[in-house]
């Protein structure tokens, strides 16, 4: 079987079949340009391909198996299974201004374990292929085209940490990014990660226009090897290095990613802290909301409420920082940052 994400194998087969180089084009084009469905990528092949391709071909190296629709805001669950019976999840979402976006997986599980996470608790199982990454996008871009969306940003923020799982996530990078295929350009995609230094670096120097998303969460030692246990690996002195390292190669700001737990990580001693990390960086700093998880209430974790969410984003914004308050979507469906955990349920 020919991985349909696989570009050169895909092109050896319509050589092999005679597929004349116009024809193949379009198919290229009906496949990831107009995102059709298979059927009608096969019917733009010459009558005698279109049998071997449809079965020579592995069309979608995932199967979706569930759909849930939020009752509250534009988002959408799905959850995929993989060959080997993993399920994973992405996130389909809607925002008012019409954009659409998808929040994509890496990892089935994660080995970075953050206290607040629920992808976390079930450990990592193992990485994800360049094509299972792949084929979300292409699976997701084809729904929202039948509802007249087009996809336009990526999030990898999904299930797993991106830059544990490197060579999958730079090698569907340049299929996303690729104008043969799916043409993102480099500033609708965002990747995010716990904090991994050296990769963080080598991901600045491979993509440099690709936003690249900092999890911080707090900037007090103690309170941080907490929260995220990965900083017993990588203090945050070497975080910061490393975000230095990054922001002198890349073309846009660091983007920071910070929850605000109530008297964990919005004190006044947060406050100063966060201002010291990133004094000196470029960065934009995203203030996000506690999306609860089961077991959250006995670690004592509680989001902040939204009015000092609110002063806490305001009082950074006085300090000259670039600040934006997000809300999250799709709380209704486990949906939201952080609660993407499937396959606990065994699927
Ligand atoms: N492993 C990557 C990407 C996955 S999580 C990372 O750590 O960045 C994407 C974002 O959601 C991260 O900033 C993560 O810390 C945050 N997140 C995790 N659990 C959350 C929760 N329960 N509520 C809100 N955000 C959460």
């Amino acid at each position: 079987m020919i991985d349909v994400h696989d570009l050169p194998a895909l092109r050896a087969l319509a050589r092999r079949l005679k597929v004349p180089e116009v024809e193949l084009r379009r198919a290229e084009k009906a496949l990831f340009k107009h995102r059709l469905p298979v059927s009608e990528v096969l019917a733009a092949l010459p009558e005698a391909a279109r049998e071997p391709a449809r079965t020579q071909v592995d069309w979608a190296p995932l199967e979706l198996v569930s759909r849930q629709d939020s009752a509250l805001d534009g988002a959408s669950k799905l959850a995929f299974r993989t060959r080997d019976g993993a399920v994973i999840e992405s996130v389909m979402l809607r925002f008012h201004t019409g954009r659409s976006s998808l929040c994509l997986s890496t990892q089935v599980g994660c080995a970075a374990d953050c206290a607040f996470c629920a992808t976390g608790k079930l450990g990592l199982k193992r990485n994800l292929t360049a094509a299972e990454i792949i084929d979300q996008v292409l699976q997701a871009a084809r729904l929202f085209r039948a509802e007249g969306r087009t996809l336009r940003n990526l999030v990898f923020m999904g299930m797993g940490e991106p830059l544990h799982n490197e060579m999958a996530v730079s090698e569907a990078l340049e299929a996303l990014r690729d104008p043969a295929r799916f043409n993102f350009p480099d500033r609708y995609i965002v990747v995010s990660t716990v904090g991994v230094p050296a990769a963080m670096v080598r991901f600045a120097e491979r993509f440099p226009g690709v936003n690249l998303a900092l999890s911080l969460h707090s900037a007090r030692e103690e309170v941080r090897r907490w929260l995220v246990p990965t900083t017993k690996r990588h203090p945050l002195a070497e975080l910061r290095a490393a975000a230095e390292a990054v922001t002198a190669r890349q073309k846009t700001p660091l983007m920071i990613e910070y929850l605000l737990f109530d008297g964990l990580t919005d004190t006044e001693a947060d406050l100063a802290a966060v201002q010291d990390f990133v004094a000196g960086i470029p960065v934009h700093i995203n203030l996000i909301p506690f999306n609860a998880i089961a077991g959250a209430e006995h670690q004592g974790l509680r989001g902040t409420p939204q009015a000092r969410r609110e002063a806490f984003g305001a009082a950074l914004k006085r300090a000259g920082l670039k600040v934006t308050l997000r809300r999250s979507l799709g709380a209704d469906i486990d949906g939201a940052c952080g609660q993407l955990a499937r396959s606990a349920q065994g699927g």
